[in-house]
């Protein structure tokens, strides 16, 4: 449970998500509710860890915006028991979401700057959780030695979705990623028989950029 001194500015952030219909689905909420977003972000961002805002964290990185994270993993229609992929960790908030709903099941979450891999395992030891596995690497490759997966997020900004990461999901399964250039769209899309199908589609998002080598150069 979140402390008291908190309490206010999430239940304010929640009321916000809600009427603005970024959050809509209540075990996303109580993820909200049980995964506290101000220890996963830097000292002088804590008065602000409520806002509805991506915050700086390090290595010119950003803790992801909340309206995001809810869109994101509301999409991702995650059941108790699957494997996750997340491609950008961070400061390891949306792998504490995805580890919060996916229960019995694991998130493998791939870094490519070793003080943020280190962040982001300081936060989820803190908490106690010990479902996700940080891996520090190059994340457009994916993590082949866990695939296939039922569920891949990537948390920065694609021209393409890499194929490593296509090829990584498993049947049936759901990929979400933003892809584009200064702008993008969020993009579910699911594996059927073999076949990428697109799911859904939003435009007007802007991420970091996803680097290495099938992301920008
Ligand atoms: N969701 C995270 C959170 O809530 O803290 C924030 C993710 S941040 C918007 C995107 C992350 O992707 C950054 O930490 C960045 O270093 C990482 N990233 C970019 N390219 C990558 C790559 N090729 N492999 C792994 N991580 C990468």
């Amino acid at each position: 449970m979140i402390e008291k001194k908190y309490r206010t500015a999430l239940n304010d952030l929640i009321i916000y998500l809600k009427k603005s219909r970024f959050l809509n689905d209540s075990k996303v909420e109580s993820a909200f509710q049980n995964i506290p977003r101000h220890e996963f972000v830097v000292p002088s961002e804590l008065d602000r860890a409520y806002y509805n805002e991506p915050l700086s964290i390090m290595n010119n990185q950003t803790i992801s915006q909340p309206g995001v994270v809810s869109r994101m993993t509301e999409w991702l229609d995650i059941k108790d028991g699957q494997k996750i992929l997340e491609i950008g960790t961070g400061s390891g908030w949306q792998t504490a979401i995805l580890s919060y709903l996916v229960r019995n099941g694991t998130v493998h979450s791939v870094e490519r700057h070793p003080e943020l891999a280190k962040f982001a395992r300081k936060n989820l030891e803190k908490l106690g959780i010990d479902n996700t596995h940080v891996i520090l690497g190059d994340g457009s490759l994916g993590y082949p030695e866990e695939s296939p997966y039922d569920r891949i997020i990537i948390t920065a900004a694609c021209t393409k979705i890499p194929q490593p990461l296509l090829e990584q999901l498993g049947e049936n399964g759901l990929i979400i990623a933003p892809v584009g250039d200064s702008s993008q769209s969020l993009i579910l899309l699911k594996k059927t028989s073999g076949k990428i199908v697109e799911i859904k589609n939003e435009s007007n998002y802007v991420f970091v950029p996803l680097l290495g080598k099938f992301g920008k150069k």
